[in-house]
């Protein structure tokens, strides 16, 4: 391809711009720096455009627009992407943050949801009919991103990974074609789209299988002292092992955070905690959690029975928007005395306060999708672990080296257990070889194969990226 073009002329914008149903913003005009930042602080990039699409139209004229002219193209949902994929320096970036409705048709149990919407907006529409959908851990994580990775959170075990509920994607591919994906309508590329990332278009609208959930379930962390991890993780191996499909636990390691629900004297202090969600009913949680409630002599206990909506945002003040993230990850297999000593020795080893780590439970309904069925990789794992090195603006100075070299070290010492990679975990420094990691040679063959049928020039590049085959 040759090179992109990063020098745009006052009449093409005026043209491109009157063409749109939405905003475009260049560099000066009111609401370009709010619509440029992204979740992570770290990422400062211009881009040239930002194409604030009002609907799928906007989308086709924006790609069109993009391709005849020889713009790079980054595409935003909710902007929670880590390494910063969502915007790019001088190129054009097709936003669809403004693209969040949710329609549900509750006798169906589906909903259709836009493009740029984050997980809050599909929870507050599906829980006004007591249904929900598996969605991430964090509310105001995009809905785009995190479907296309794959999408583990509390209900995957019950209802499976968000991958797994997706019954059809409307979306836009590089030469502006607006096709449905689905089981009955290019299936192929409905396969690579669950866990293939951006890679193959602009998906303007999901559709989604809900279940009932709740409305009230069972949830909450349990913190036990950072000195008793030990302890915990080998209670958490016995726990979980032959655990119901229903519990979702999310271990964390960091300090408690500063939030009314805890008592003052607790602010930041080093703990890990057990965090479960019981998707069943609440009495059957109550049995199914008393062993963790009442294992060793807890610091803090917050389970309690609560909206299912407020459980799903209950971390969402933990990780703001504008600090700094720096983030490893990788699969692990069970945890082993070995694996556990590593947990003892490096989760509490940061110097930052914010900085933490999570080790997710996957397996149940997860693992009985056949490996094949989607591109999603990693449906063996038992467990995934994302570390993160986190800091505020005004603390770089005093955090950035130490945090960064504590996600390496850690990361480093999981060395032996490493087993693959959620792609959606991937950091700007990661490179081609750990999105190769992440898919394993066969799956990754055929996602370049559909590429390289769908976007042959790799004009969606700006991903965890799959290169073209040929
Ligand atoms: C605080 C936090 C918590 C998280 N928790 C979870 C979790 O519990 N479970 C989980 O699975 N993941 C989780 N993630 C990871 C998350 O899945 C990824 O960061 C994901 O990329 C976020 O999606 P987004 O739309 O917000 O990202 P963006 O940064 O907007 O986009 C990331 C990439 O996705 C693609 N993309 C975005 N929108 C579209 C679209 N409409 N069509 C086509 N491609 C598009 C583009 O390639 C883009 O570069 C979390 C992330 C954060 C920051």
């Amino acid at each position: 391809m040759p090179e992109p073009q990063t020098e745009i002329d006052e009449e093409t914008v005026q043209g491109f711009s009157a063409e749109l149903r939405g905003e475009v913003l260049r560099q000066g005009d009111a609401g370009y720096d709010e619509a440029r930042t992204i979740w992570n602080g770290m990422i400062d990039k211009r881009p040239a455009l930002i194409a604030q699409c009002a609907g799928a139209a906007d989308v086709i004229t924006a790609v069109n627009f993009a391709r005849e002219n020889n713009h790079e193209i980054a595409v935003r949902g909710g902007g929670h992407n880590v390494a910063g994929t969502a915007v790019c320096d001088d190129g054009i970036v097709i936003d669809l943050s403004a693209m969040r409705a949710v329609w549900v048709d509750p006798r169906a149990r589906t909903a259709r949801v836009q493009g740029g919407a984050l997980w809050s907006d599909v929870d507050h529409e599906t829980r006004a009919h007591g249904l929900a959908t598996t969605g991430g851990i964090v509310s105001h994580t995009g809905v785009a991103g995190l479907t296309l990775g794959g999408g583990i959170g509390w209900l995957m075990r019950k209802h499976g990974l968000t991958v797994d509920n997706l019954l059809s994607a409307d979306m836009v591919t590089a030469d502006g074609e607006f096709v449905r994906a689905s089981d009955d309508e290019h299936s192929d590329l409905f396969w690579a789209l669950r866990g293939g990332g951006g890679n193959f278009g602009i998906v303007t609208s999901f559709e989604f299988a809900l279940h009932p959930v709740g409305p009230t379930v069972l949830a909450g962390p349990v913190f036990w002292p950072a000195d008793d991890t030990a302890n915990a993780l080998r209670f958490y191996r016995d726990f979980v092992r032959d655990a119901p499909d229903e519990l979702g636990t999310v271990v964390k390691f960091g300090t408690i955070p500063p939030l009314p629900v805890a008592p003052e004297e607790l602010h930041w202090r080093p703990a890990v905690a057990i965090n479960a969600c019981y998707a069943g009913p609440v009495e059957e949680g109550e049995s199914v959690l008393r062993p963790l409630r009442e294992h060793g002599t807890p610091l803090l206990d917050l389970v309690s029975p609560e909206p299912y909506v407020a459980h799903q945002s209950g971390t969402d003040s933990t990780v703001l928007h504008g600090w700094h993230y720096y983030w490893k990850s990788t699969d692990l297999p069970e945890l082993s005395d070995d694996l556990i000593d590593v947990f003892v020795n490096h989760a509490f080893s940061a110097e930052s306060p914010r900085s933490y780590s999570v080790l997710f439970h996957l397996g149940g309904a997860v693992s009985r999708v056949d490996n094949d069925a989607t591109a999603y990789t990693g449906r063996n794992a038992p467990h995934n672990i994302n570390i993160n090195g986190v800091w505020r603006p005004d603390e770089t100075e005093e955090f950035a080296d130490s945090e960064t070299a504590w996600v390496r070290r850690f990361l480093d010492a999981l060395e032996p257990y490493r087993e693959g990679v959620y792609v959606n975990f991937l950091d700007a420094d990661d490179g081609t070889q750990r999105v190769r990691e992440a898919y394993g040679e066969h799956t990754y063959r055929r996602l370049a194969e559909i590429k390289a049928e769908y976007d042959p020039d790799n004009v969606f590049h700006l991903n965890q990226n799959i290169e073209p085959t040929g």
